[in-house]
């Protein structure tokens, strides 16, 4: 059985997040580690952590796939802006050691007109400092759209960032309106796209999948999410997603415009098409 969730609102705690998958069928979710469009952060819990990670365990969650803040930053031009950005990195992963086993998947960040190389180069110097504290989570690199001066459109871009950390704490979530608006064509071509992801990046670094339909055709740079087949990707896709033998055990994130009621449905929509 896949693992499949949604993003759950972490306002009343972690435990409170398991019990909220569990009602709606979700065996792993996603979550903002601080508020996504600021830096606020909550104070720790730890036996609500612990918790948690009892409950999941029980229940047989698939890891979680926690979010870092869209405002986090780490190749933007301003050099205060950038520190800052590399210590909500650390920040969050130092917290994210309550759950230890899970991932925590970020944007790799936007080089606003420094360039691809500059800006790949500043996002590696702050995943290597970040990671030299060994903390118990893998961290993941998220595939974007390439909207403006996104890092992260091409494989290629990812694979420069997984050598420059020279890591093996490093991974890639795959976000399917993402690629799809980046130009790799997976619905009519999902092994090819699966085949690239393998040669250029490598299928082991393949952790989580965040399952979005797409409001825009192929190629459009645009990042605009849609609920499952309301878009250009068509359920057909999503099938083919679920049911594909190279993307078994990995964890599946929607992050679809929908309250808990529409991720419950989605969530029942995607264990038929993996039954089917
Ligand atoms: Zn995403």
């Amino acid at each position: 059985m896949g693992f499949f969730g949604c993003h759950l609102s972490s306002s009343g705690g972690n435990l409170k997040m398991v019990e909220t998958a569990l009602s709606i069928d979700a065996n792993t979710f996603a979550f903002f580690t601080r508020n996504p469009r600021g830096s606020h952060a909550k104070t720790e819990d730890p036996k609500d952590a612990m918790a948690a990670c009892s409950l999941m365990r029980d229940s047989g969650f698939g890891p979680l796939v926690a979010h870092g803040s869209y405002t986090m930053n780490l190749c933007t031009a301003d050099s205060d802006a950038r520190i800052f950005a590399a210590g909500v990195l650390q920040d969050d992963l130092r917290r994210m050691a309550l759950l230890p086993g899970n991932y925590y998947n970020f944007h790799p960040g936007s080089h606003v007109g420094q360039g691809v190389e500059r800006g790949i180069g500043q996002i590696v110097d702050a995943l290597r400092a970040a990671l030299t504290h060994k903390y118990p989570v893998t961290v993941l690199l998220e595939t974007m759209a390439g909207k403006g001066s996104e890092i992260g459109g091409d494989f290629s871009q990812l694979r420069a960032i997984l050598d420059g950390v020279g890591s093996d704490d490093l991974g890639v979530c795959l976000d399917t309106c993402h690629v799809w608006d980046a130009g790799y064509d997976i619905v009519q071509d999902l092994d090819g796209v699966i085949h690239e992801f393998d040669r250029v990046i490598g299928l082991s670094r393949l952790k989580a999948l965040h399952l979005n339909d797409s409001k825009n055709p192929s190629s459009s740079k645009k990042d605009r999410h849609a609920c499952l087949g309301d878009g250009f990707l068509g359920l057909e896709t999503f099938r083919n997603i679920v049911k594909h033998p190279k993307l078994k055990g990995i964890p599946m994130i929607l992050e679809t415009p929908n309250e808990l009621p529409g991720y419950q449905r989605e969530i029942s929509i995607l264990r038929k098409l993996e039954a089917e």
